[in-house]
């Protein structure tokens, strides 16, 4: 499968936001994106008047590089959102969200969606009480999610869930730090989603 090998710092400038890929760092006066808020290259710090098409493609990246996806899985995703009811763009919102890696990040086991992606393909993490190893696997209301035995002394862990509280969990998981266990208290809604996101750019870019 096709890998971003690149500074990913390069990724926050390109789509002028912060999107948290290095857990601690992003917290620190480190931050590329504090340090140089314009994007990436020769032209980064010219104006330039974006097309419709350019801002519904900028989107989409933006929201891909979030959740850390390649096309093929997004499309994938959007594929789905379309046959389901409702909003195809709130449904593709929600989906993403309730993505296992993504669950594991929002509830503060690991510091950013690559970390979450590995401990879940390591088989760090168990939903049910079952080890799964899917990071596309979509949680469902009452899922509880909790470290496996053998992650329950790892330091990275423990350090992340101390610092959960800076970015905060999200309303529709209960997270219980002592046990490392966090349940979908609900399913996300649109709404639980904070970060800046037009996904309906998304929904007329892919309807051309
Ligand atoms: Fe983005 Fe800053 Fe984190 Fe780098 S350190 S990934 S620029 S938020």
């Amino acid at each position: 499968m096709a890998r971003y090998i690149e500074s990913v710092c390069k990724l926050c400038r390109r789509e002028g936001m912060k999107l948290f890929f290095k857990s601690e760092r992003c917290y620190t006066d480190k931050c590329a994106f504090e340090r140089r808020s314009y994007a990436p290259g020769q032209h980064g710090q010219g104006r330039t008047k974006a097309s419709e098409y350019a801002l519904q493609l900028r989107e989409k990246q933006k929201i891909k590089r979030i959740y850390g996806l390649m096309e093929s899985q997004f499309r994938l995703t959007f594929k789905a959102a379309e046959r389901a009811k409702g909003i195809t763009g709130e449904n593709l919102v929600t989906f993403l969200e309730r993505r296992l890696d993504n669950v594991v990040y929002r509830t503060g086991i690991a510091g950013c969606r690559s970390e979450a992606r590995l401990m879940v393909t390591h088989g760090f993490i168990r939903v049910n009480g079952k080890k799964v190893d899917i990071p596309s696997y979509r949680i469902k209301a009452s899922d509880v999610i909790e470290v496996a035995q053998k992650g329950l002394k790892d330091q990275r862990i423990i350090e992340n869930l101390k610092a959960v509280d800076r970015r905060g969990v999200p309303e529709w998981i209960s997270l219980d730090k002592t046990t490392m266990k966090g349940v979908a208290a609900r399913l996300p809604r649109r709404e639980d989603v904070t970060v800046p996101m037009t996904e309906q750019y998304v929904v007329e870019l892919y309807s051309k």
